[in-house]
């Protein structure tokens, strides 16, 4: 039987039950994330941080005004790739949403840290007191029950 060492995912977000079936099924999962437009902006370490490859990439996680959003905070992901020449994107709102994170990992990494990629912004469902609902409640809700097999919320 292979069993592979690691598996790394991208493409989409990876959230709790994706990671459960993959890990059942090959081992340990590293998230990494990253953009046609953007590549290689994060890799998740062997503690579970999300670490940003800033060798590659500015990262910053802002609020809806344009300001650093505060610590584990959702915000939006924007991103400046350092080695693009050939089409500089600079302060790229990628469409994507995360938590910011300013806490060092205690994996030793001096890399800087960012939450996992929550969803897309158009996913979110903005509630009655402002806050946000991300498009993953709804896929817990509905994946409980064994005969949903596909559903949009509208
Ligand atoms: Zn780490």
């Amino acid at each position: 039987m292979f069993r592979p060492k690691a598996v790394i995912s991208t493409g989409e977000t990876l959230n709790k039950w994706r990671r459960e079936i993959i890990e059942e099924a090959f081992g340990r999962v590293y998230n990494f994330y990253g953009a046609r437009e953007a590549p290689s902006i994060a890799g998740e370490c062997s503690d579970g941080s999300l670490h940003v490859f800033s060798f590659n990439n500015l990262v910053e996680i802002l609020d809806d005004s344009g300001r650093k959003a505060p610590n584990r905070v959702l915000g939006n992901v924007v991103v400046t790739p350092l080695h693009n020449y050939a089409m500089p994107l600079i302060r790229y709102e990628i469409g994507d949403m995360a938590r910011a994170v300013e806490r060092r990992c205690p994996c030793g990494s001096i890399l800087p840290r960012m939450g996992r990629v929550e969803g897309r912004t158009t996913e979110f469902v903005v509630r009655r007191d402002g806050s946000l609902l991300g498009g993953e409640f709804f896929e817990g809700v509905f994946r409980v029950e064994g005969w949903v097999r596909e559903f949009q919320v509208i």
